[in-house]
Order: C-alpha cells, then sequence, then structure tokens
C-alpha cells in the first residue's frame, strides 16, 4: 500500500557556511570554477543526506545549486543581460537587483537538468523538483525589451517547458512551480498566470506542482503580512481556476499563518502540499503543532491528496533550526498516521 501523508519540503535549505554566507538571500558564493562545481555538490549531498535523516519521504535539491530560485534560472537564459542589473521592486514590497531582458528570450541550453541526474543517483526515494513559474519570474526582473509582462510570461513558460520535459527525462516525478506572485497579482493570474503555466507543463506525464505562499521569513515579506488583516483570503481569488486547470498539486502556507483553512476546500480533489511548518520563526514547531494543522487539513483535503511540507523555503534560515523543523514535520506526520492506523 502506497505510504500515506508523503513529506517534502517546498524546495530551499541552508547552504553551508563554506560555499555562501548564510541567513542571506542572493548570497554570493564563496568558491569559484571547478572548485565551485565540486562544492554545489556536496552540498547537494548534504542537503539530501539531511532530508532522508529526518525521515522525509519526497526529497528535494534543497536548492543547494542555485543562488536564488528565480535569477538564478533566468541567468541561463539568452537574451537576458545579467551584468548591467536594475533594481524592480520584487511583488510591489522590496527592492532587489534584478537581471534585465534586452533582446528576446529563448533557453539555449539545460539549466538544472545535470543537477537533476545528480541527484536522482543519490537516492531511490521520489524526487522534486522546483523551478520558478512565469509571472513570478516576470515578477523579478526588469523588462527592457518586450514591455509586456503577458508575453514576456509566455515566453518564459516556453523555456520552462523546454527544461521541464527534460527533468522529467532525467528522472524527476514531480515538478513543481514557485508563484508567490499568484497570491499578489489576481487580475493578471485569473487573465493569463495559470494559461502560462499550463503552458509550462504541456506534454509532461510526471505529475506538476505549483506552490503559492506568502514569501520567505524576510523583514519586507513580514511587514506586508502584517497589513493583510486577521483573515488572509488572498488564495480565495485563485483558486477556482486553478480547480480547473491541469497542475495535479498545490503547495501552500497554511501553519501560523492567518489564511482561513477551510479555503482548500476550494480545490478538493486536487493534491494539496500543505504547508505545517512555518518558516517565518526561527521556533522550531513541536511534532503535535504541526500534526495538529494536518488535522485540520484534513476536514477540507481526502487523506490520499495530503501532502505533508513546510510554508516555504528555508534558505534563510539557521541550518541547526531548519533541521529541527524537518524532523518535527516528520515526526508530526507519523502522529497523523498512527491516529488514523487505530
Ligand atoms: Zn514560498
Amino acid at each position: 500500500m502506497k505510504k500515506l501523508l508523503p513529506t517534502s519540503i517546498v524546495g530551499s535549505l541552508p547552504k553551508p557556511t563554506w560555499l555562501s554566507t548564510p541567513e542571506k538571500l542572493w548570497s554570493p558564493w564563496k568558491l569559484e570554477g571547478d572548485k565551485l562545481s565540486e562544492g554545489k555538490q556536496d552540498a547537494l549531498r548534504i542537503s539530501l543526506q539531511e532530508q532522508q535523516l529526518s525521515g522525509l519521504d519526497i526529497i528535494c535539491d534543497g536548492e543547494q545549486t542555485r543562488q536564488h530560485f528565480v535569477t538564478t534560472f533566468i541567468e541561463h537564459l539568452s537574451g537576458v543581460d545579467f551584468e548591467n542589473r536594475k533594481i524592480v521592486k520584487i511583488r510591489d514590497r522590496y527592492e532587489a537587483s534584478v537581471p534585465v531582458v534586452v533582446d528576446e528570450v529563448a533557453r539555449q541550453k539545460a539549466v538544472f537538468v545535470e543537477d537533476a541526474k545528480f541527484l536522482r543517483k543519490q537516492t531511490n526515494k521520489p524526487i522534486k523538483w522546483a523551478l520558478p513559474g512565469p509571472m513570478t519570474m516576470v515578477d523579478t526582473l526588469y523588462d527592457n525589451h518586450y514591455k509586456s509582462r503577458e508575453k514576456l510570461a509566455w515566453e518564459f513558460a516556453k523555456a520552462l517547458n523546454e527544461e521541464a520535459r527534460e527533468l522529467q527525462d532525467a528522472g524527476v516525478d514531480i515538478i513543481q512551480f514557485d508563484e508567490p506572485a499568484f497570491n499578489v497579482f489576481f487580475e493578471e493570474v485569473n487573465d493569463w498566470g495559470i494559461a502560462t503555466l499550463e503552458k509550462a507543463i504541456e506534454g509532461l506525464n510526471c505529475e506538476t506542482s505549483v506552490h503559492i505562499c506568502y514569501g520567505y521569513g524576510i523583514k519586507a515579506n513580514n511587514d506586508w503580512k502584517k497589513t493583510l488583516g486577521s483573515e488572509w483570503r488572498q488564495y480565495e481569488e485563485i483558486f477556482p481556476k486553478i480547480q480547473n486547470s491541469n497542475i495535479d498539486m498545490v503547495s501552500l502556507e497554511c501553519h501560523g499563518s492567518s489564511v482561513p483553512i477551510d479555503l482548500i476546500e476550494l480545490i478538493r480533489g486536487k493534491k494539496v502540499m500543505v504547508g505545517a511548518i512555518d518558516v517565518a520563526t526561527n521556533r522550531i514547531e513541536t511534532p503535535e503543532e504541526v500534526a495538529d494543522t494536518l488535522r485540520k487539513a484534513l476536514e477540507f483535503v481526502d487523506i490520499e491528496n495530503l501532502y505533508p511540507c513546510t510554508n516555504c523555503g528555508m534558505a534563510p534560515l539557521s541550518r541547526n533550526v531548519a533541521r529541527g523543523k524537518l524532523s518535527a514535520l516528520s515526526e508530526g506526520a507519523e502522529i497523523i498516521r498512527k491516529e488514523i492506523a487505530t
């Protein structure tokens, strides 16, 4: 029988201090050339080991080979100038130095396929690979060529689809598209966001997922959350269209947030990666707290469709905290499995 409640993380884990400065986004690499390639692979091995030791069922690369979940993909495309960067406001929230689209964008070569093959060789467990979603990519750069968010998103969707097909051939079981921008630009999501996402998953036989969250636990996001009121109903705006889409799974922020958990009912039938670990605090959840969130979610998700997960990536956390959270997730899911078995 298939194991119930397969656990996984959203994607990123902190990197070792010898590879890049910890607890920082866009942290520069500390190694160069061949040493950097080797260092990234070693970090990937460690992140795999930590996930397996804490008992996770679906394994990620911990994003050890990428500087950032969006810009690293973009930097591999032609038509993008990543030397002469510009400052933009990401998700209307915080400023960042980002690459500039200067010409037609195209994927000339694979981005993560070799990394995925490497991870595939190291474990027999199912593996999940995260890619940025088209809308979040558009929102994380400066466009000096298309001058249309929608047009650029369609181009990105084509590039993502090429990458996703090769990741699938490399043995990836679940391909996840990170779309935190879906929680901000509702009109665009319903206009073209989900359509471009469906373009990105076109022709795939592996499972596909979209991750929609309230962001890393950085100050700009935490300040933004304070403006959202006592109930965060953003998911309500986009779930009906997601429910009707071809995407198989939806990864959500549910723990320690003000998202009314009953909103998940709107995507009944989809597989749901329920965030049961808060990445915006250094406090490590107890397994019982994780179990509590899963129990609440089970009122609105059929058990065979529930995948315990984290709220978002853990890149900005300390390694000790991240490790503690991995174990709590695993142990919390086990509490529910035992309850169901008795
Ligand atoms: Zn996230």
